[in-house]
C-alpha cells in the first residue's frame, strides 16, 4: 500500500507526509474513522513512507530494501496486532492448550492485506472462520508487543506496531500495553486503528494523538473505481452511491456477481408489499427471498439502508445530492414521505440488526417475516 493507492483523503495524506519530513512523528497515533474510510490503508502507506530509505515528496520509492520487504508484508520492523479467537485447527503443532494471539494468524492476516487493505471486521472473522464468535486482542498479544519492542530495530530507525481495532483490546490486557504506550522504548511508533471511539479504553485514548479519517466522498470512490478497476463510469457511480463513503463496501459490491439493478427490483417489490400490508404477498416474497442465500440477502439489506438514507436527504430538500437517475430516482421521490424523522431511526436500526443476524446465520425466514411486519407497521407512523 502506497499513499497513491489510498482512495481520496488527500489533505490527510499531505499532513502525514509533512509530519514525517519535518520529523514530527508522534510516538502513538490513533487513526479513527468509520468502516471503509481507509484507516488501515493510510496507516500502511504511512508506515511504509516512514521506513522508506529513499522517499519522495509524495510517496515511498517502492524500490529500496525496506519497500521491497513491505511489498510482501515481511518487514522485520513492522509488527501487526489484531483481534483473534480460538479457532479449530489453530493448534497445528498438536498443543491443544495454545492460546489465541495475533502471531498465530499472521499468515491469514497477510493474505487478506495482500488482497486488499480495505476490509470490514466481518471479512476478517469470515477469513478466520468464526463469524459467530467475538474476536479480541489478548494479553498474550501485549506480551508479544513488549517482546517485539525489546528487540533492536533490524534495519530502520523505527519499530512500528500497528494495532488494528484497538477497541477490541481485552480489558485485562490493557495495563501491560498502557505502560509501554506511556514510556515506549526510543524509536517506537504505535499506530492504533479504530472505528468506535466510545469503545476504546479512556486510558488508551488519552495517550494517543488522534488522526480523524472521514468517509470518502462518492465522487472520489467513483473515480477510483473507474480508474483502477476497469469499471464503467455508470457502474462506478452506482456502486459509489450504494457504498455511502465506505470503500470496503464498494469493493464488496463490485465483486458480488449480481447486478445492482437486481437489488433495486427486489427491494422495491418488498417495500410495496409492506406498504400495502399485503400479508400473503409479503409471505410469498419472504419465502422466495429466504432461499436466495446469505450474501444476496445482506446485499439487499445494505441496499435498503442506502435507500432509507437517500429518502431522509430527499425529505430535507437535499434531493439535488441524489446522483441517480431513472427508476431508482422515481422510487425514492415517491417513497421518501414514508421515511421520516419519526420512524427512520427505528427502520435503520431494524435493518442493521437484520444484517447482524444474517451474518450470524439466523433463520432467514423468521428474520425477514419479522422485519416485513415491522416495516408494515413503521410506514404508518411516518406522519
Ligand atoms: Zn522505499
Amino acid at each position: 500500500m502506497f499513499f497513491k493507492n489510498v482512495v481520496g483523503q488527500e489533505s490527510l495524506k499531505k499532513r502525514l507526509i509533512a509530519n514525517v519530513n519535518k520529523n514530527r512523528i508522534s510516538h502513538a497515533q490513533l487513526f479513527l474513522g468509520p468502516e471503509g474510510s481507509g484507516k488501515l490503508s493510510l496507516a500502511l502507506a504511512y508506515a511504509r513512507y516512514i521506513q522508506c530509505r529513499n522517499r519522495g515528496p509524495e510517496d515511498a520509492c517502492g524500490r529500496c530494501p525496506s519497500c521491497l520487504k513491505f511489498n510482501k508484508l515481511e518487514h522485520p520492523d513492522i509488527h501487526f496486532y489484531f483481534p483473534t479467537a480460538r479457532v479449530k485447527g489453530m493448534d497445528g503443532d498438536g498443543s491443544a492448550e495454545k492460546k489465541p494471539k495475533s502471531k498465530l494468524f499472521y499468515k491469514q492476516w497477510r493474505e487478506m492485506l495482500l488482497e486488499s487493505s480495505y476490509v470490514h471486521y466481518s471479512d476478517w472473522l469470515e477469513r478466520l472462520g468464526i463469524q459467530n464468535q467475538q474476536a479480541v486482542i489478548y494479553a498474550e498479544d501485549c506480551n508479544d508487543i513488549i517482546k517485539d519492542l525489546g528487540l533492536k530495530a533490524f534495519e530502520s530507525p523505527y519499530k512500528i506496531v500497528i494495532i488494528w481495532m484497538i477497541e477490541k483490546l481485552q480489558y485485562q490486557a490493557a495495563p501491560k500495553l498502557l505502560k509501554t504506550l506511556e514510556e515506549p522504548p526510543s524509536g517506537t511508533l504505535f499506530l492504533l486503528i479504530s472505528e468506535h471511539k466510545d469503545d476504546i479504553l479512556k486510558t488508551i485514548l488519552s495517550r494517543a494523538q488522534m488522526v480523524k479519517i472521514p468517509l470518502i466522498p462518492d465522487k472520489e470512490i467513483e473515480q477510483h473505481l473507474a480508474d483502477h478497476y476497469s469499471c464503467s463510469l455508470e457502474r462506478a457511480r452506482h456502486i459509489a452511491f450504494l457504498a455511502g463513503g465506505n470503500f470496503a463496501e464498494a469493493l464488496r459490491v463490485l465483486k458480488s456477481d449480481h447486478e445492482p439493478q437486481e437489488d433495486f427490483l427486489i427491494f422495491r417489490d418488498w417495500m410495496r408489499l409492506c406498504f400495502k400490508r399485503d400479508v400473503s404477498g409479503m409471505l410469498e416474497w419472504v419465502d422466495k427471498f429466504s432461499r436466495a442465500g446469505r450474501e444476496p440477502q445482506k446485499a439487499t439489506l445494505q441496499y435498503g439502508l442506502t435507500i432509507f438514507r437517500q429518502c431522509l436527504l430527499e425529505n430535507y430538500h437535499a434531493g439535488h445530492t441524489l446522483r441517480l437517475d431513472g427508476e431508482e430516482r422515481d422510487f425514492i421521490t415517491k417513497f421518501a414521505p414514508f421515511v421520516s424523522h419519526k420512524n427512520a431511526l427505528e427502520i435503520i436500526e431494524a435493518f442493521n440488526d437484520s444484517i447482524f443476524h444474517v451474518e450470524r446465520n439466523a433463520n432467514p425466514k423468521i428474520l425477514l417475516t419479522d422485519l416485513s411486519f415491522k416495516l408494515a407497521r413503521l410506514f404508518k407512523t411516518a406522519k
